[in-house]
């Protein structure tokens, strides 16, 4: 009942706002009074923005069957939980702890009274020996360094060097990802990425051209994006909340794409956001990407990168598509804020406080529209099941505030401008203190 009442007292004062604040857009009014009495009218009130019940429903994901961790994927949990020490991009040390659970927990349901270690150390060597096989079914053959030319290094990820070269056949520039399988426990996701990569093809993702195995290293050749990630710009420049919607709109084009495929990206962030000087925005980065099917239409592998993972996924519970509107919503709070919430914690502060807390802290909220705090309450659910999907929220009335991507080239300029600038102060303050020594 106090939910019920305090649902509509929120109902009411965002109808009087929005009138207050868009007297000349009557039909976000409209909208919001005939939300307020369709709810009023059936008297259920769930815990979304007001605004997020304005529209037709859209798919829903489907009501998924409970379903364990198949043993292999509770390897790769334990693996990468193991990786999740030594890189900042996965989980964090917290899960140290996890893995020994799922370890043994693996092993005893498999292995029974034998000598455990052992055991997991042949399950990895045949797991290389399969993988390696099935990767050269997928891979072109040859050497990428005889079909490219005038390599030059342009970014290091947590799995691999990126090149930039060109083809001197077509005089095409790509992005090379150099991944060396040795060093990499999980290496079925990276059979996962390529496949991903190969199989979707759409204008909002960094599309795939060619692959290579050379001495157990792995070359993934895609599009070179030439304007940087949205990390290096939202780090630099103040973006205004229509640009956010711009932004926003084109990646979820690419999360509707992917999600009507069945895929889950599940390290959806800034850092893997790239933008083009023609003002393209493409998402990237599928290395923990999941393909599910109808057999098996959830995951709960403890999988993604801290401050940008979903409750569920730390709350162990089996997940969806839906893990990617809770990362956009972070990313849409970057776009704002410079930085994802908790950014000053701990990874495994941050884990436990996205766990814990139902919508993550905002810096100054009262300085976002009505529309902005719409759009974040219907990504940031902690509900999967009531989050908006990608489809949805294409509909959202924000998105329709976008600003033509034409601006963006000149967003990457100044957020180049800034960054070289900030550089020559750095390396200048650093001389001044090193003649003073
Ligand atoms: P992570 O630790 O995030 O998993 P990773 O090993 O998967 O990293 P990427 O994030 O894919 O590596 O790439 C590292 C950097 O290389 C990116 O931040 C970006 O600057 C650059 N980069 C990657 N792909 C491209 C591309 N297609 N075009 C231009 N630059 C790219």
């Amino acid at each position: 009942m106090i939910r019920q009442i305090t649902a509509t007292a929120c109902d009411f004062l965002s109808t009087t706002s929005a009138i207050y604040f868009y007297p000349e857009k009557p039909w976000l009014v409209i909208a919001h009074l005939r939300n307020l009495i369709t709810q009023l009218s059936r008297g259920r009130y769930k815990a979304v923005h007001p605004l997020a019940r304005t529209l037709p429903p859209g798919p829903r994901p489907l009501s998924l069957p409970a379903q364990e961790d198949t043993e292999r994927e509770r390897e790769f949990a334990a693996v990468a939980s193991a990786e999740a020490i030594h890189t900042s991009s996965l989980l964090g040390a917290e899960d140290a702890d996890d893995e020994t659970f799922l370890m043994s927990d693996t092993l005893s349901s498999s292995a029974g009274a034998l000598d455990k270690p052992r055991v997991w150390l042949q399950k990895k060597c045949q797991l290389t020996a399969e993988l390696l096989q099935q990767l050269r079914g997928i891979v072109n053959e040859g050497d990428p360094k005889t079909k490219y030319t005038e390599f030059v290094h342009i970014g290091q990820g947590g799995f691999g060097t990126v090149y930039k070269a060109i083809n001197p056949a077509t005089g095409d520039v790509v992005a090379l990802k150099k991944m060396p399988l040795r060093k990499r426990s999980r290496k079925e996701l990276v059979v996962n990425e390529i496949q991903v990569m190969k199989e979707n093809r759409h204008p909002n993702i960094v599309n795939y051209i060619d692959s290579y195995l050379v001495n157990e290293d792995l070359w993934l050749v895609m599009e070179y994006v030439d304007g940087g990630t949205l990390t290096s710009v939202l780090v630099q420049v103040f973006m205004e909340e229509r640009m956010i919607a711009a932004i926003s709109r084109e990646c979820l084009k690419a999360l509707d794409f992917l999600h009507s495929k069945n895929v889950i990206h599940r390290d959806v962030k800034s850092d893997n956001i790239l933008l083009g000087m023609d003002g393209s925005v493409k998402l990237t980065d599928f290395g923990l990407c999941a393909q599910l099917t109808p057999e098996r239409s959830t995951r709960c592998t403890v999988l993604g990168t801290p401050y940008w993972v979903a409750p569920e996924i730390l709350k162990r519970k089996e997940y969806n598509t839906q893990v990617d509107i809770w990362a956009l919503g972070i990313v849409a709070i970057e776009m704002l804020e410079g930085e994802p919430p908790y950014f000053k914690e701990s990874p495994v502060q941050a884990q436990r406080l996205i766990a814990r807390n139902r919508y993550p802290p905002l810096k100054m909220p009262s300085k976002m529209s009505v529309l902005f705090h719409a759009f974040l309450h219907s990504c940031l659910d902690t509900d999967p099941s009531t989050r908006w999907t990608a489809r949805e929220l294409l509909q959202h009335p924000f998105l329709r505030t976008a600003v033509s991507l034409s601006v963006l080239p000149d967003m990457i300029c100044i957020a180049r401008k800034i960054c070289q600038a900030m550089e020559a102060l750095h390396a200048s303050s650093a001389s001044l203190e090193e003649r003073k020594e």
